[in-house]
């Protein structure tokens, strides 16, 4: 007998009907003998309408009250599936952030999870329960409820199933699984079957959305193992796990985008002992977190400071960069938002040579040109125009061979 955490995203509970698909998905699993914890996220658009619901009220919503709000879309769902699955015959309880004691930090609508209290839980699980436990929210220390930011409950269901000690974590969503390239752009992209923790947080924190990247550095923290799938389909999907034998040999696992992120760019800056310190800190108190940085060679004690922060940020960041810039006798600040982060994954860029400038030249064999480049021992990633967006990945996807060769037409 296993004990299971399932999950499942605002697309598989985004219907009574589809709630009713997820509990025979749920039954099933018991069925065989195993005790299943569930994780559910709010019913599809569901966050995005409270969301602009506060937005309605006030300008500034209240922090504390946004996130009893927000936390309200996981409640209706976790019900529903509690009553459906119990209306089929089973034994079934939901559970709030609250109730499952999962104590976290005061960080309003990003607060971090410090515990779980698990008694209540497996003693249910123990009597033959399902717990439905909503995905999302938790709990501070004086009772306050907190949300993990968006698309938490995928860090709920991790942290869920490496407390109460799950076999697997499956996290069920409207794809098949994690895949080389996004399926929208290259349709024939290969469907990974495993692929190691540290691929997949690079995947997660690049831009591809299957799984929230802090869920996967706490799966690999406390060696949770994911198994990412559909709700729609039997297929098997993507486990996420330790780097192992098994694991087919790609140099490249992986292509991915990010549009989210602006450039910003310092002018002239003088060339000198702390430059980069008074530049940065501010930004950094304002709590805006910088990406990439590059600053070139200096001319006549002068250099040029280029950096990437998310866009949403970037308006912020401009202002408080222009004051130092001109404190600094800077020749002035630019910003350009029309750009995007193509990146190639991969654990064998350890031991290959060569990737880099292959990812180099089939970009400028295609006239697209680099304006930043950043690496680590498993990725690289460009900045490039926006416009080039599809045409950078289905070059990449191509040149790095990330086509499934037995693909099926209808995956
Ligand atoms: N409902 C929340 C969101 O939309 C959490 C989640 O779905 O994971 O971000
Ligand atoms: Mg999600």
């Amino acid at each position: 007998m296993a004990l299971i955490v399932q999950k499942f995203g605002g697309t598989s509970v985004a219907t009574v009907e589809k709630i009713k698909n997820v509990a025979s998905r749920v039954a099933r699993e018991k069925d065989k003998g195993n005790d299943v914890a569930v994780v559910v996220s709010a019913m599809a658009g569901e966050t995005d309408m409270l969301i602009k619901l506060a937005r309605e009220v006030t300008d500034n919503p209240d922090c504390r009250e946004a996130d009893v709000l927000v936390a309200t879309g996981e409640q209706v769902s976790a019900s529903l599936l509690a009553m459906t699955l119990i209306d089929m015959g089973y034994k079934a309880k939901s559970y709030l952030g609250y109730q499952m004691k999962i104590l976290t930090d005061r960080i309003f609508s990003s607060a971090r999870i410090l515990d779980i209290d698990t008694k209540r839980a497996k003693q249910d699980l123990d009597d033959g329960n399902i717990i439905v436990i909503t995905g999302f929210q938790g709990v501070d220390e004086c009772g306050n409820i907190t949300t993990l930011g968006r698309g938490g409950s995928d860090l709920s269901a991790v942290a869920v199933a490496a407390s109460i000690g799950a076999d697997t974590c499956e996290i069920f969503t409207d794809v098949q699984g994690v895949y080389a390239a996004d399926p929208n752009i290259c349709p024939n992209a290969r469907k990974l079957s495993r692929i190691s923790y540290d691929e997949m947080l690079e995947l997660a924190s690049l831009g591809a959305k299957v799984l929230q990247a802090r869920s996967v550095e706490l799966a690999r923290k406390y060696n949770v193992k994911l198994h990412v799938r559909s709700t729609f389909s039997e297929n098997e999907g993507t486990i996420v796990t330790t780097e192992d034998d098994e694991m087919e040999r790609f140099v490249v696992s992986g292509v991915t985008y990010n549009t989210n992120e602006a450039k910003i760019t310092i002018l002239k800056v003088p060339d000198r002992p702390g430059i980069a310190a008074s530049i940065f800190k501010p930004i950094t108190d304002a709590n805006i977190v910088v990406d990439m940085i590059i600053q070139n060679i200096s001319e006549d004690g002068y250099a040029d400071l280029t950096f990437t922060l998310p866009k949403t940020d970037a308006e912020d960041a401009v202002r408080i960069v222009t004051s130092t810039a001109d404190s600094m006798g800077a020749k002035g600040v630019s910003c350009n938002d029309r750009i995007v982060k193509v990146s190639i994954v991969g654990v064998g860029m350890r031991t290959h040579a060569g990737v880099a400038s292959t990812m180099f030249t089939a970009l400028s064999d295609e006239g697209i040109n680099i304006m930043m480049i950043s690496t680590s021992e498993i990725k690289i990633s460009c900045i490039i125009d926006d416009k080039y967006t599809e045409l950078a990945v289905r070059t990449l996807h191509d040149v790095f061979d990330l086509a499934d060769k037995n693909a099926t037409e209808e995956e």
